[in-house]
Order: C-alpha cells, then structure tokens, then sequence
C-alpha cells in the first residue's frame, strides 16, 4: 500500500506528489490526465517567476519533475470511489474504473475542477482565440479592446469590473431577466462608464475568421436577434469542481468543492484536499501549487502521528 496515494495530476496533485516523495514514503499519483487543465491552456504568464510559458510545456515539467523521484505515476486512470476504512488507522481504498483498487494510509484529493461552457457554435473553435474563461489569466490580453462577459453572477459581475479597469468596453450579457450577483457588486459595476449590461440575453453564436470579431445573442424578451461586435469573450457560467465521485463520502460545500481547513484536511482524517476541487478561493496554479504542497505536508504529520505498525 501506498503511505500517501494523490488523485489527480494537475499542478496541485503534481506538487503533493513531490512533496510526499521528498519525505521517502510510499507515494502514489493516480490521474485521469495528468497535467490537467494547464494541458489545455495557451500562454501563461502568471506563473511566478516564469514570465511566459505554455500549457503542454509546464505540464511536460510537472510530469518530468515527480519523475524525478520514486513515484508511482498511473496516467489514464479514473477514480470512481473513495472508501474510508472502518479502524480509523487502517487503509483507504481508492477504486479506479478499470476495477482496479489502490489502497492507502493516506489521500489528496486534486482532481480539479473544469468550466462550464455555453455550448454554442464558435465556443470551442475560438477557445485561446478570444474565448476564455479566466479574466486572472487572460485580462491583460485584451488591454484596451472590447470584451463580452457572460454570466450575471458574482463571479461573471466581479469579471467584469476587474475587466473594466483593463480593456477598452465590457458588455455583460446574463440569461435572466435581472443580474444574480450581489448588490453590492451590481452597484460597482453599474457605477463604471465602460460597461454596458444587456440582461435576457441568450448567448447563441461566437463569431469571427481566424479569432472572435463578435457575438450573437437573442433578446428572451423580444425575440431579436443582436450582434455585438468584440474582440474577446469571457464565460463566466460556473466552474464546476470533479467530486461526482465523492458524493456521500466526504464533505462537500453546496457548490461541490470539497470543504477543507487550514491544513488542507476534508471531514474524514487522512484525507486532504488541495487546488481547484476545494472550498479554496481563485483556482489559479500558483494557489493550486501551494495547496497541493500544504495538503502533503498535512499528509505526513499525520503518518508521523498513526500508531507503529
Ligand atoms: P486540474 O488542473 O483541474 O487537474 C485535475 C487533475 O485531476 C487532472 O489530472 C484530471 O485528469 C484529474 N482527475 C479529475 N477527475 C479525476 C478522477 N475521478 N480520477 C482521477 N483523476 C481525475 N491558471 C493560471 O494560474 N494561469 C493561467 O494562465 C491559467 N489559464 C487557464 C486557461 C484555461 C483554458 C483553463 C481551463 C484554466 C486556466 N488556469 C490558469 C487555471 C489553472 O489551470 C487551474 O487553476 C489549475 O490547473 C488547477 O490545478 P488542479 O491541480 O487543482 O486541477
């Protein structure tokens, strides 16, 4: 068995992985894709320290960093229960979708979490091309142009006020008939004179050549059909964390992210969570990083802490 066993292989569970390692326990990393989210992201420029770099090169470093050490990398490996065993200083098992089970004395949980899209024509084509879904990563980026928003939501609304401090015009587009954000922060936004909010708004077409030069949508209302015209779109509609597999095992917050204290550990003791698929706020790597670091260290206090065997 495994003394530390990490679900996931994005920045965090990469870290966690590195961290345990460099303790000389056992050490496990099971992923679906290791690299994650950073696999399908075009520039970074927000990783400290490294002033640009790309997507499937930082995660060919993550990988080539944990093969540093002695430990056991399952790529392409799903994770479909957790289960706790019934002597609190026994082993966890960790079922995977080929029927195989890992089992553990302890587990970081870094499964990440992935963006909700619109599911509309130009979504997925204009993807890094004008449609993104990161205003921490992508703002600068559009440094004086004109951008959508959609979503009405705190954070569609916290978007778009961070976006008008950047770029030219924001156009806030929200399905509903009224904004779902906050007052306070609806207040903010209606106070800026580069924002225009559209509610009703059905987003149904990303368009452009070889990048975004607009946006369709349907007014609810009337039933017209608008176009806007625009350089880049941010979806905010929701970031959904991967705990499907969780339910009823460890404590989730309404949202689904896995709720975890201080140390990084969740409802069931030796069992951590750390990066995007927790209750910590702004899911960015660094953050993961350092969560994915903090979660291992809990990890070991915690084996250092189990009765010899
Ligand atoms: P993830 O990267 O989501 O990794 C999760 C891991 O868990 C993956 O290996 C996945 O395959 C695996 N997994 C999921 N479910 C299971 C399961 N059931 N069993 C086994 N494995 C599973 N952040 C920045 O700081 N700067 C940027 O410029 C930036 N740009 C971005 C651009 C895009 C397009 C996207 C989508 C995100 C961007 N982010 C950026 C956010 C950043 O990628 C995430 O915050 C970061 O990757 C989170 O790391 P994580 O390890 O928590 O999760």
């Amino acid at each position: 068995p495994f003394d530390v066993l990490v679900v996931g292989g994005g920045p965090a569970g990469a870290a966690a992985a590195i961290y345990a390692a460099r303790k000389g326990i056992r050490t496990g990393v099971a992923a679906e894709r290791f690299g994650g989210q950073v696999l399908d992201t075009m520039s970074i420029e927000n990783f400290i320290s490294v002033p640009y770099t790309e997507g499937p090169q930082l995660a060919a470093s993550l990988e080539q960093h944990v093969h540093e050490y002695d430990v056991d990398v399952m790529n392409l490996q799903r994770a479909e229960k957790l289960i706790a065993p019934e002597d609190p200083n026994g082993l966890f098992e960790v079922r995977l979708a080929n029927g195989a089970s890992l089992k553990s004395k302890t587990v970081i949980i870094s499964t990440g979490a992935r963006w909700r899209n619109m599911n509309v024509p130009g979504e997925q084509e204009f993807r890094n091309k004008g449609v993104t879904y990161c205003p921490h990563c992508d703002g600068p980026l559009f440094k004086g142009k004109r951008v959508a928003v959609i979503g009405g939501g705190n954070s569609g609304v916290e978007a778009a006020i961070d976006l008008a401090g950047i770029v030219g015009h924001v156009t806030l587009l929200e399905f509903d008939s009224k904004l779902r954000a906050d007052e306070v922060l609806q207040r903010k936004l209606r106070s800026l004179p580069n924002v225009r909010i559209i509610v009703n708004a059905q987003t149904t077409e990303v368009v452009g050549s070889d990048k975004v030069s607009g946006l369709k949508y349907n007014d609810r209302a009337t039933g017209d059909s608008h176009q806007v015209d625009l350089e880049g779109v941010f979806v905010q509609i929701g970031l959904l964390p991967n705990t499907e597999w969780l339910k009823g095992t460890i404590k989730l917050s309404p949202r689904g992210e896995i709720e975890v204290d201080a140390r990084g550990e969740t409802s069931i003791p030796g069992v951590f969570g750390a990066g995007d698929v927790t209750t910590v706020p702004y899911k960015q790597i660094v953050i993961a990083m350092g969560e994915g670091a903090k979660a291992s260290l809990s990890a070991f206090d915690h084996l250092i802490r189990m009765p010899v065997d």
